[in-house]
């Protein structure tokens, strides 16, 4: 069911800034939507325009199919969690997450039941004495995070909750995040400039830049279909590797390398002939020790990071340096030439003027 709706939604700040550009976006009950880009592209814009807390310049804002522009924060039924948790530090973790419902008169009993319950769910059950300043960074979001959950709205907003967090946390309360998610059901809209927070967390994710709206998928549509460099580029550690230009009888060159790219550029091969390009591949979409002429690349190693699982190769190919991702066995040493190919569904062909991919 559609449940809430973004159409052509713009914000314009008094200063003139144009600072979220048509946006649009239907969410469907019960979803978990991550905003993501690079810091100052309208995320935390377009989600206080969301919460009530910013005008929207131009364009509606639906709630279940009513327009909900002029609606105030209550009325919408939203909770929001920020970066910083903002917890009464004078009041114990039991006080913190029953607050919202004391300050609207709710029952004891019925207060004692619910901060139980939102507890438990957050593991907070032996820490409800305590003060915040006794509770470590994780802790303190996950209560702030049951102050918002205790309440019932329709939808949670979270503007970066993991940012103040050190890495290690960041990956647990990730996952307790998801966690509650699947066990609340809530509608819920995230707001990171982090790509794994939004591929690990999102049933679909929103990529903006500089006000726009770039492309809308899964994590999956995003990795494997970008529609432009710029979400091709975002997704994915280390980034796909872009390499720009021209189409010649079929064949992309550069440096010493010629790829046929005829069997990728299909029917589209007429209209790229002489056309700048950008050729690009994901790290670990590499085959070492190419044998066919026709895609080989000759490359030499610059530098090897071994993390495990697999060894990022650094490479000079020509004038470009990408970076390939292998398995460690198969790590080549450094000042090694080698060859590799890239198989022809992974390769990604951008127009070298719009950026956007070719199909
Ligand atoms: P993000 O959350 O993606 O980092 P924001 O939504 O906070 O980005 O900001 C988007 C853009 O709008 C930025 O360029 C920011 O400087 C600008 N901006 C934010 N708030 C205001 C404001 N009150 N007045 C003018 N410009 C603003």
């Amino acid at each position: 069911m559609e449940y809430i709706s973004l159409k052509n939604i713009n914000k314009i700040y008094p200063n003139g800034y144009h600072a979220v550009h048509d946006f649009n976006l239907t969410i469907e009950k019960g979803e978990f939507i991550v905003f993501v880009g690079p810091s100052g592209c309208g995320k935390s814009t377009t989600l206080r325009m969301i919460a009530g807390l910013e005008d929207i310049s131009n364009g509606e804002f639906l709630i279940n199919g009513e327009r909900a522009n002029e609606w105030g924060p209550r009325e919408r039924e939203v909770a929001m969690v920020f970066q910083s948790y903002a917890l009464y530090p004078q009041m114990t973790v039991f006080d913190n997450i029953a607050f919202g419902l004391t300050l609207q008169g709710v029952d004891e009993d019925v207060i004692e039941e619910k901060v139980k319950k939102t507890a438990a769910i957050l593991g907070l059950t032996d820490y409800l004495d305590r003060l915040p300043r006794a509770l470590s960074g994780g802790q303190r979001q996950r209560v702030a995070i049951g102050r918002a959950i205790i309440r019932k709205v329709g939808i949670f907003l979270m503007d970066e909750p993991l940012s103040n967090l050190d890495a290690k946390q960041r990956v647990t309360m990730r996952s307790e995040i998801a966690q509650i998610h699947r066990e609340t059901g809530a509608t819920t809209i995230y707001v990171t400039h982090d790509q794994t927070e939004a591929m690990t967390l999102a049933d679909r994710i929103v990529v903006m830049s500089v006000g726009y709206v770039q492309q809308i998928g899964t994590p999956y549509e995003l990795y494997y279909n970008p529609v432009n460099v710029f979400v091709a580029g975002f997704i994915g550690e280390p980034p796909m590797n872009f390499i720009k230009g021209k189409v010649t009888n079929g064949k992309f060159k550069f440096g010493e390398n010629t790829i046929d790219i005829t069997k990728v550029l299909g029917n589209k091969s007429k209209k790229y002939e002489g056309k700048d390009i950008i050729f690009g591949f994901r790290p670990e979409s590499i085959v070492l020790n190419a044998q066919n002429e026709a895609y080989k690349i000759n490359a030499t190693v610059e530098l090897t990071e071994m993390l495990g699982d697999n060894t990022n190769v650094y490479i000079t190919t020509g004038d470009e340096k990408p970076i390939l991702k292998v398995d460690p066995h198969d790590a080549p040493e450094i000042d090694e030439p080698i060859t590799f190919y890239i198989p022809f569904k992974s390769v990604y062909l951008f127009d070298g003027e719009t950026e956007k991919v070719i199909k």
